[in-house]
């Protein structure tokens, strides 16, 4: 049986800037994902940031009403069991930080599409944001219209109206629409049920060779500790297949560049596990779904401040290759959106560049060739994934990238 205190999915956090997708994880999760100063500073998400919660059950409510995210029942006050828990990945919804989102939607098992009541839908990143979980695949989608404390419950059905037809056509038609105050904590049981139908937890092949997509890395040592007490680099991201134990050799592509005759190369990197943390657990065994920290003894040098993000960890030998070319077949879209000017999208130019999300990586690369449904790019910063990975490609327009299309990567 699977500990229902440790999460087993992630639950990407998506939409317009504002909307309240961090509010809404804070009050799920009882933590504040925007920890960084200069997020702080300019109250906007500007890296992933991830919580866990538990779900519990009360057996003497019935419903929706049934569900919380504390262990005591906030309708009876009956003391409950936990029945499961999830993480949450905070995307930001700025539109410059589109990468982060795409980067973010690598690990995603289904999401939660936050839209405010109180403004006119769909705004630009709600528009994007809903694009890129369609181009990414993912189809396990609740759809959280929140704010509903601030605006008349006309002004609240209006806007359901405007969900409703913003969505229809799209993966997210047949999505539940569920009204909420995430500042009040309102209709929370209701939330929580439609995740736990909308996205459940994950049967994953645990008997394969172990992939851990890259999201965040880490100096966890205070400025200042002694050497005796200096702790290893620590790494975050999301294990997609196979599981990790303590004392693991693992492997760290593409790995860590240098300098050779004037050209910069790559070369992996190894080390061992010397920990593993699930949900604030400490666990001997990391296994796929939800995010996992894992301690290793390399220089904290090499993983502070996301260093390794968009880097693939795995048993030594058995990661996937590495890459500084990509070839894809690729789908465009028609239209740019995301911004106020929806603009065609034209074919590829010769030697434009690209933004490239694969996995948990983003890089540049300059188109080699194209042709209707097929490219080949020559990339800046060499990506480690498989045959067959999905590439969200995005283009320079008006000044900032903008998602235009989906590859396969081929051979
Ligand atoms: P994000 O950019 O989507 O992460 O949005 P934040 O969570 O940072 O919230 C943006 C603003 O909306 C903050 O001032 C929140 O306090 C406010 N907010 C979030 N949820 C609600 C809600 O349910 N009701 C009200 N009235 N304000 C909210
Ligand atoms: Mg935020």
């Amino acid at each position: 049986m699977h500990d229902p205190t440790i999460p087993n999915v992630n639950i990407g956090v998506v939409g317009h800037v504002d909307h309240g997708k961090t509010t809404l994880v804070s009050q799920l999760t009882g933590s504040w994902t925007d920890r960084h100063s200069e997020e702080l500073k300019r109250g906007i998400s500007i890296r992933l940031g991830y919580a866990d919660a538990t779900f519990y059950k009360c057996p003497k409510c019935e419903g929706a009403d049934s569900w919380s995210n504390t262990d005591t029942c906030p309708i009876c006050g009956e003391k409950l069991e936990p029945v499961r828990s999830v993480s949450f990945v905070d995307a930001p919804g700025h539109e410059t930080l589109m990468a982060t989102m795409l980067s973010g939607s690598a690990i995603m098992d289904g999401a939660m599409l936050v839209i405010a009541a109180n403004e006119p839908c769909p705004q630009p990143q709600t528009k994007e944001h809903l694009m890129a979980l369609e181009l990414t695949g993912i189809t396990n989608i609740v759809i959280v219209q929140n704010k509903i404390d601030v605006v008349p419950q006309k002004q609240a059905i209006e806007n359901y109206k405007q969900i409703k037809a913003f969505v229809k056509g799209t993966v997210a038609e047949n999505a539940p629409i569920i009204p909420v105050s995430a500042q009040k904590k309102i209709n929370f049981g209701v939330l929580i049920d439609a995740l736990n139908t909308t996205i459940p937890d994950r049967e994953r092949d645990a008997d394969v060779p172990p992939i851990m997509l890259i999201a965040r890395s880490f100096d966890v040592n205070r400025p200042g500790s002694s050497w005796r007490d200096i702790k290893g680099g620590v790494i975050g991201g999301s294990l997609i297949r196979g599981v990790f134990h303590e004392g693991d050799d693992i492997e760290i592509r593409p790995g860590r560049q240098y300098m050779s005759e004037n050209k910069a190369k790559w070369e992996p990197i190894t080390t061992k596990i010397t920990s593993m943390n699930k949900a604030s657990h400490k666990v001997p065994v990391a296994t796929p779904g939800g995010l996992s920290a894992i301690g290793t003894k390399l220089d904290p040098a090499i993983t502070k401040s996301d260093t390794l993000v968009g880097q693939v960890a795995g048993a030594a030998g058995s990661l996937p290759p590495v890459w500084d070319k990509l070839k894809f077949d690729m789908t465009l879209m028609d239209r740019v959106v995301g911004s106020a000017s929806e603009q065609n999208i034209d074919p590829l130019r010769l030697k434009e560049p690209l933004m490239l999300s694969v996995g948990t990586a983003v890089t540049v690369g300059i188109v080699m060739a194209a042709k209707k449904n097929q490219a080949e790019v020559i990339l800046k910063r060499p990506v480690c994934a498989e045959l067959g990975s999905r590439i969200a490609i995005s283009r320079q327009v008006g000044g900032r990238w903008r998602l235009i299309g989906m590859g396969v990567l081929t051979e």
